[in-house]
Parts: structure tokens; C-alpha cells; sequence
């Protein structure tokens, strides 16, 4: 699964629509300070299911929306599109007829955010799934924050390990676990309440 596009409107910087191909192969983005470096990066998280305010740094989700400028009244809509050529037929079932995908993800003033792949509405769950899948997604080790390398060498080894399920591509099994689990712990009590009506019936 490989990104080929990046698409934004009105995120953060990016107010007007912006389209940047994305080549095989490593892509380094280079510009002078304060031209949006950062945010191209925090747009990719977002897209992929980022709902953490401190990987996006602003204060609430809202603030990915572009804020306006001396020039410019601000907007209250953002978008965001990624690209995925799924020519390696890597997604889920449910997509995976596609040879491209296009997850978009948009959010409005007061309304909150949404997500569509190929203009199908979908959870943020399957869109963070799909990239964990791939191993990829928000917190992927691929995208380096300013300051994470540190915070690596500090963490505990338990978010290290982390890391390194997101880079092996498992990350995606651990949600697929804690959620059979909890699916697991509703059928048990279900159970039990039942066996006590039979009991009761007896
Ligand atoms: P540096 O090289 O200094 O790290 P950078 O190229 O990574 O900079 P960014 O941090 O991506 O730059 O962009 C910062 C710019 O984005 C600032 O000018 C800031 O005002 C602008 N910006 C951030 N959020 C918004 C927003 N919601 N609306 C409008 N502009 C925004």
C-alpha cells in the first residue's frame, strides 16, 4: 500500500485547495521556517484517524480549521484526502476491490469531523484500522515528530514496544483484540443471565 497524494483545503496553513504527489521512495519536504512543513505531517496524521490534540498541536480538534490571517477571513471547514494505490490488494475486505483508495476526512465548525473512503461514509475505527493494517497510520514510527526521538530514548518500555508493534503492523491486532475481548465479556454475562432464568424455570 503506498501513498501517491496528499490533498488539502482550508487545513491549518493550507486554505486554499493544495495537491502534492507523493513519489516512491523517500520524501523529504524542505521550505523556510514557518511555511507548513509541520502541517503537511500533522494533515497526514489527521487523515489517518489522529485524534490525539498534542500529535496535531493545537488545544482542541477545531483547530486544524484554517483560523484566517490579516488577509484572509477564516474558514469553518477542512479537508483532507489521501491517496493509497492498493494495487497489493493490502486493505481490508471490504475495500479491497479498489485498486485506489481515497480516504478523505473533514471537519466543520461545531459539527466535528468525518470520514469517507471512495465517498463511502466509514468509522474512524476502519480508517485507523486500515493504515495499522498496513503498518502505518497516526502514530506511525515512519512520521518523526520534532522532539520524538527523545521521547523515545525516554519512554518506558512499554510504549517503546509500542512502537515497534506499529512498525511490525500489529498495532491493528491489539484493537482487533480489546474489542473481541469485550465482545467475548458481553456474551459471558448474557450467558450467565440466561442460565439463571433456566435455573429459575427448573
Ligand atoms: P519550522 O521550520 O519553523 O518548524 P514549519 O515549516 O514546520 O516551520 P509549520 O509549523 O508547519 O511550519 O507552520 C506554521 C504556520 O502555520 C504558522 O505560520 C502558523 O500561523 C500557521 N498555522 C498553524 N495552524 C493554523 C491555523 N489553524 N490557521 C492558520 N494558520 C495556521
Amino acid at each position: 500500500m503506498k501513498f501517491t497524494q496528499l490533498r488539502l483545503a482550508g487545513f491549518k496553513s493550507f486554505v486554499d485547495p493544495t495537491e502534492l504527489r507523493i513519489d516512491a521512495g523517500l520524501t523529504g519536504i524542505i521550505g523556510p521556517n514557518g511555511c507548513g512543513k509541520s502541517n503537511l505531517l500533522e494533515a497526514l496524521r489527521w487523515v489517518m484517524g489522529a485524534t490525539s490534540a498534542k500529535s496535531l498541536r493545537g488545544g482542541g480538534m477545531e483547530d486544524v480549521i484554517f483560523s484566517g490571517t490579516d488577509s484572509r477571513p477564516a474558514r469553518n471547514h477542512a479537508e483532507v484526502t489521501l491517496v493509497v494505490d492498493n494495487s497489493d490488494r493490502r486493505a481490508p475486505a471490504r475495500f479491497n476491490e479498489h485498486d485506489t483508495l481515497e480516504v478523505v476526512r473533514r471537519i466543520t465548525r461545531g459539527k466535528g469531523s468525518g470520514y469517507t473512503i471512495n465517498d463511502e461514509d466509514v468509522r474512524a475505527k476502519d480508517v485507523q484500522l486500515l493504515f495499522a493494517d498496513a503498518g502505518t497510520g497516526a502514530n506511525s514510527p515512519a512520521l518523526v515528530r520534532q522532539g520524538q526521538i527523545s521521547e523515545l530514548i525516554n519512554a518506558k518500555p512499554e510504549n517503546r514496544r509500542r512502537v515497534l508493534e506499529e512498525a511490525a503492523g500489529v498495532a491493528g491486532l491489539r484493537a482487533r483484540r480489546r474489542e473481541a475481548q469485550l465482545k467475548l465479556n458481553a456474551a459471558e454475562t448474557n450467558l450467565d443471565r440466561l442460565l439463571e432464568i433456566v435455573e429459575d424455570l427448573d
